[in-house]
């Protein structure tokens, strides 16, 4: 894009600066050189959008329009070296967005350092106790997987980590599930039986 600034005239056709004389008074103004308006219309129409594709090339990320008009290049049969040039740059562009997705590492429960299993129990701690004193009874097991995959997701989001559950999770939870409810219990707080 930087080359644009520099002295001279654009011609849309084949993305180049050249300087005035290389253009007609017509072309001038439409932005078509003159060895560009001397091709048979078909070419240039195909220079035009590889001259396009070009500068699409050279971004970082792209605009929603951009991806769907490398989408439609690339099918373009019309045009093979545009079909074959936006192809490439496509996949060029879905790499660089891949590269740019964070990674996440994946470890089953029971191999997590204790440090981030008393963290993960104080999720527990805290879901559930807020679920309690919410509905006023203890969660029966689809209540258990939700806060279980809230807690995982939440680990996920943040820390791109994925926790895989496993029995000690499902022991760990029950363990702190009974821990809040005696503590309930030492407050006073009535739970209903169900
Ligand atoms: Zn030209």
């Amino acid at each position: 894009m930087a080359k644009r600034k520099r002295q001279g005239h654009y011609c849309k056709i084949c993305g180049e600066i050249k300087a005035n004389e290389k253009f007609s008074g017509k072309g001038h103004a439409a932005h078509i050189c003159k060895s560009c308006a001397s091709l048979p219309i078909e070419r240039r129409n195909e220079l035009q959008r590889i001259n396009r594709v070009e500068r699409i090339s050279e971004k970082f990320r792209l605009t929603k329009e951009e991806w769907e008009l490398l989408e439609k290049y690339s099918k373009n049969k019309k045009y093979p070296e545009l079909q074959e040039y936006a192809t490439d740059v496509l996949a060029h562009h879905r790499q660089m967005k891949e590269d740019r997705k964070p990674q996440i590492e994946e470890v089953l429960y029971s191999n997590l350092e204790e440090e981030l299993k008393e963290e993960i129990d104080d999720h527990f701690y805290d879901d559930f106790l807020f679920f309690m004193e919410e509905k006023g009874y203890a969660p029966e097991e689809k209540h258990f997987k939700k806060i279980s995959k809230g807690i995982a997701d939440a680990y996920i989001r943040y820390f791109h980590l994925r926790v895989i559950p496993d029995d000690s999770w499902e022991k760990r939870m029950r363990e702190v599930l009974e821990t809040v409810v005696s503590d309930l219990k030492d407050m006073d707080f009535e739970l209903d039986e169900n």
